[in-house]
């Protein structure tokens, strides 16, 4: 095989990498090169994320160490059967160029994901060496995040945690059974194993008040993963209860939801087209909505309809439109987690409304002030001047709140 030049093999390598979502670089520990001592930092201007329009993120070098791969898992580009353009980078390539691009202020870090090369242990021990030269020998202080490779010596995992600020290993299918058939050589207890072994060396590393010496620090941004969507046909309700599973059985930090790209040549196995990237974005806010505004999986679930999520409307709108009964709230008496429920008002809002009405009754115009569109409030509660009267319960309410989708014009293919 024809050897690449390295820009070519990073531009082999940066795009079979942008499949991959999950690379979000919050949650880390503040480090900094202040005092000449050292090279990048993960504050300051901290680390700051750009997103492509299709939403992946662009701040880290992002790329995979090869897109060689003994694995055929069918939803995958990089697949041993796909017919893409192979490249591979070395150990010491991924060191320069994670450098390089540092000096130059393109990025705020890595991203090193990889193909399966001979066996999961040799490749988690590249990858693992790439983090280790970077953090020992030229003292890198900006943020890794490396992708595990599940089926790796739980060793090579631990040491993998000892460099990276972050790791994952992705689930990829939201349904386990679909592993066997998409992913033949992929083993969900073996992935599931290596998640809940990263949660208790993070969960170990945590110093305790009794600790003398503070314990070695182990992914101090935790774990994340990622959910692929629309491949194997399981609903949002499903995908939801299999995220708060996710988070409540590994202590993630973070599911990503990447949407099924159909790729060349793919599997009859997989759907032809790929689902809109609306779905994606639903999903993201009903994750949301779990993580910061107490909703049980079960509630999203009152926010679907067949076990999906409204394309047109966020999910609290759709919730609370379904659970009427549960409005109007009142702004000057109601508790936080209801009126976390009130659509059009973010947990900012919330505080700021609790924190006021201390020392001063609510007024419709009060609340307009700390929210961002009063229109989408204005049904679910009631203020010392204002009450809805039977706006909450009007048959077309949905019709009032929701803009008119836009005309599309149709593909002739
Ligand atoms: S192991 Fe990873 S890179 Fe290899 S085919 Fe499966 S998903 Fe793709």
């Amino acid at each position: 095989m024809a050897q690449l030049d390295l820009r070519k093999k990073l531009s082999v390598l940066a795009d079979a990498a942008k499949y991959d979502a999950s690379c979000a670089s919050s949650g880390t520990s503040k480090r900094d090169s202040k005092g000449g001592k050292g090279l990048g930092s993960t504050e300051g201007m901290g680390i700051c994320h750009a997103y492509t329009p299709d939403g992946r993120c662009v701040s880290l070098l992002k790329i995979l160490l090869t897109n060689f791969c003994i694995y055929d898992c069918v939803y995958c580009i990089n697949r041993a059967s796909s017919n893409v353009q192979r490249a591979r980078f070395n150990v010491d390539e991924v060191v320069e160029l994670t450098l390089n691009f540092y000096r130059r202020n393109y990025i705020e870090g890595l991203f090193l994901s990889s193909g399966i090369i001979r066996s999961g242990d040799y490749t988690m021990e590249q990858m693992v060496l790439v983090a280790k030269k970077l953090r020992e020998e030229h003292d890198f202080r900006g943020y890794i995040h490396l992708k595990l490779i599940p089926e790796a010596d739980p060793k090579l995992v631990e040491q993998a945690g000892l460099y990276a600020d972050r790791l994952s290993a992705n689930v990829e299918l939201p349904r386990d059974e679909a592993m066997g058939r998409f992913a033949p050589q992929k083993d969900v207890g073996v992935i599931k194993k290596a998640m809940a072994d990263v949660r208790r060396s993070v969960e170990a590393a945590r110093p305790q008040k009794k600790d003398r010496a503070r314990p070695p620090k182990f992914a101090p941004a935790g774990q994340s993963t990622q959910l692929i969507i629309g491949a194997d046909g399981a609903p949002d309700t499903e995908i939801i209860d299999r995220s708060a599973a996710l988070y409540g059985g590994y202590g993630l930090r973070r599911v990503y939801y990447s949407a099924f790209s159909p790729i060349p040549d793919s599997s009859a196995a997989l759907p032809l087209s790929k689902p809109p990237l609306m779905r994606e974005h639903r999903l993201y806010q009903a994750d949301w909505l779990m993580r910061f505004y107490g909703f049980s999986p079960p509630e999203i679930g009152e926010a679907t309809t067949g076990g999906m999520l409204d394309l047109a409307i966020d999910p609290k709108l759709a919730w609370a439109l379904n659970r009427r009964e549960r409005f109007p709230v009142n702004v000057n008496t109601a508790a936080r987690e209801d009126l976390l429920r009130v659509p059009g008002l973010g947990v900012k809002s919330v505080n700021r409304m609790i924190s006021i009405r201390r020392y001063r009754t609510l007024r419709l115009e009060d609340v307009a002030r700390l929210c961002r569109g009063i229109d989408k409030v204005r049904p679910f509660i009631t203020a010392l001047d204002w009450t809805p009267g039977g706006l909450t319960d009007a048959v077309d309410l949905r019709a009032r709140l929701v803009p008119e989708p836009k005309a599309v014009q149709l593909s002739l293919f």
